[in-house]
């Protein structure tokens, strides 16, 4: 099951003059480029736009979607096309604005701790640039993905327990409304009580609402000391219990991953490692020498509790940047146990307390389902996806994955959580102007 494509309108020729006199030939009607933007990472079919603008200004992009909004053409934000859930699919096709030459370091605050960025920067080249500051970006979704496709799906990732996600570290962003007009949605000031919390609106809107082309992000000092170890369990509700009295304790791990043995066989295979094949957790610790070590014992001794095989201990930047490789090619990992298949990424988030709950009942329903799938959470957040690995030309597994994926989501809402995948009954959500995917998850 795929996003359902809508009745296309072909696209006015004056526009693509317009576009092509604005752009030159940074506007591409090429079959390849268009089918390479009208697609994501995920298993949804791809469904190609009818142009892409490389655009290289927020007056460029103001243009760009004056004139689609006059020509009634949809208009789809374009990061580094790293999401899981259809996003950028062109169901109506209409124009892509690739942000990716938006690159530029606006300005480094180090005083302040912030940095404003053009759109298209992406996570790495961010920290990459503020290499030599003391300061980084934290968040860390996996993919390389740019800022402004991060802010647009509200990012969280491996270090939001700690440092919160997307929504906690954008201070302003620079947005192109639906009809051109360019808007800043705050200031760089850290407390704001003034008017409408606008920057939030935006902030997983996912290109609905505008085109986000500039962003002030806070940043962190690197700490001191940082700390990353393996801990492997006998059963997934140990690996969680864990987790959940390390969250309870206040201990303030920077990332606390789970991965269940089918995704530590995946890793070990496509990163080459030799995990044992057993529930584990990913650690680490940032602080000061003394704080890391008083995280590590404390967390060692609940681990311990919890029947927790040793720790194994990264404590080289090489053996930490091997470690987390290896949790962020986790998705890879897993389609590469099936060859040929295409990912469908579950998400949900649930109160910690209810996190062992959530995930015990989650087995339960995969134990009994012939669909293969691997565990890895943020857990904790309480959040956890799993990965059906699933051919999406045999609706019946897509069908399967469905079933499971409705049953996981209607769990965690029971539970008062939330699901990042939801099922547009009877079509498409359109909002204004903006075009975005049909469905996500289903
Ligand atoms: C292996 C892997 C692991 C991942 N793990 C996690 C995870 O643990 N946690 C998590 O939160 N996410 C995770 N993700 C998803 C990740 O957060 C998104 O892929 C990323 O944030 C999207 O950024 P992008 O630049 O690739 O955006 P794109 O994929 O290009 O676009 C995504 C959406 O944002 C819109 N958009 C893009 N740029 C803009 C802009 N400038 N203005 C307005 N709208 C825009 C697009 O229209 C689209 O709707 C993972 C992805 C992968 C591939």
């Amino acid at each position: 099951m795929t996003a359902t494509a809508l009745p296309r309108t072909p696209l006015d020729p004056s526009l693509l003059a317009e576009l092509r006199r604005l752009l030159g030939d940074r506007l591409s009607t090429s079959a390849a480029v268009c089918a390479q933007h009208g697609k994501d990472e995920s298993y949804h079919a791809p469904h190609s736009p009818d142009a892409v603008a490389f655009a290289q200004s927020t007056d460029e992009v103001a243009e760009i979607v004056s004139l689609c909004c006059a020509h009634k053409t949809p208009v789809i934000p374009f990061g580094t096309g790293t999401s899981l859930e259809g996003h950028v699919a062109a169901l109506k096709g209409g124009i892509c604005v690739d942000m990716s030459q938006m690159d530029r370091i606006v300005s480094v605050h180090a005083e302040d701790l912030d940095a404003t960025v053009e759109a298209g920067v992406t996570r790495k080249q961010l920290n990459q640039h503020l290499r030599d500051t003391g300061l980084f970006f934290p968040i860390d979704p996996g993919a390389d993905a740019s800022l402004g496709g991060m802010a647009a799906t509200r990012a969280s990732g491996t270090n939001a327990v700690r440092y919160g996600t997307m929504r906690e570290n954008v201070l302003a962003l620079t947005v192109v409304l639906a009809d051109g007009r360019v808007i800043r949605t705050a200031r760089r000031a850290r407390k704001s009580a003034a008017g409408y919390d606008l920057t939030r609106l935006f902030i997983g809107s996912e290109g609905t609402l505008g085109v986000i082309t500039e962003l002030t992000v806070r940043l962190y000092g690197i700490p001191e000391a940082i700390s990353a170890a393996v801990c492997a369990f006998p059963t997934i509700e140990d690996a969680v219990d864990t987790v959940i009295l390390t969250i309870q304790s206040g201990v303030p791990v920077a990332r606390i991953e789970l991965l269940d043995e089918a995704q530590i066989a995946a890793i070990n295979k496509y990163s080459k490692l030799d995990h044992q094949i057993a529930p584990t957790l990913f650690f680490e610790f940032h602080g000061t020498s003394a704080a890391v070590a008083e995280q590590a014992e404390t967390v060692g001794a609940i681990a311990a509790d919890h029947g927790g095989a040793d720790f194994r201990w990264a404590t080289t930047p090489e053996a930490r940047s091997q470690l987390w490789q290896a949790r962020h090619d986790a998705y890879y990992a897993a389609l590469a146990l099936r060859p040929g298949s295409k990912g469908w990424a579950t998400d949900v988030c649930v109160p910690i307390s209810q996190l062992a709950a959530c995930i015990r009942e989650t087995k339960r329903d995969l134990a009994q389902s012939p669909i293969p799938s691997a565990l890895v959470g943020h857990v904790g957040d309480g959040n956890f996806h799993l990965v059906f690995m699933i051919d999406p030309n045999q609706p019946e597994e897509v069908a399967e994955a469905s079933r499971l994926n409705d049953r996981m989501v209607a769990r965690a809402l029971a539970m008062d959580g939330t699901s990042q995948h939801w099922r547009a009954r009877g079509g498409v959500w359109e909002a204004g102007f903006f075009d975005r995917r049909a469905r996500r998850g289903g």
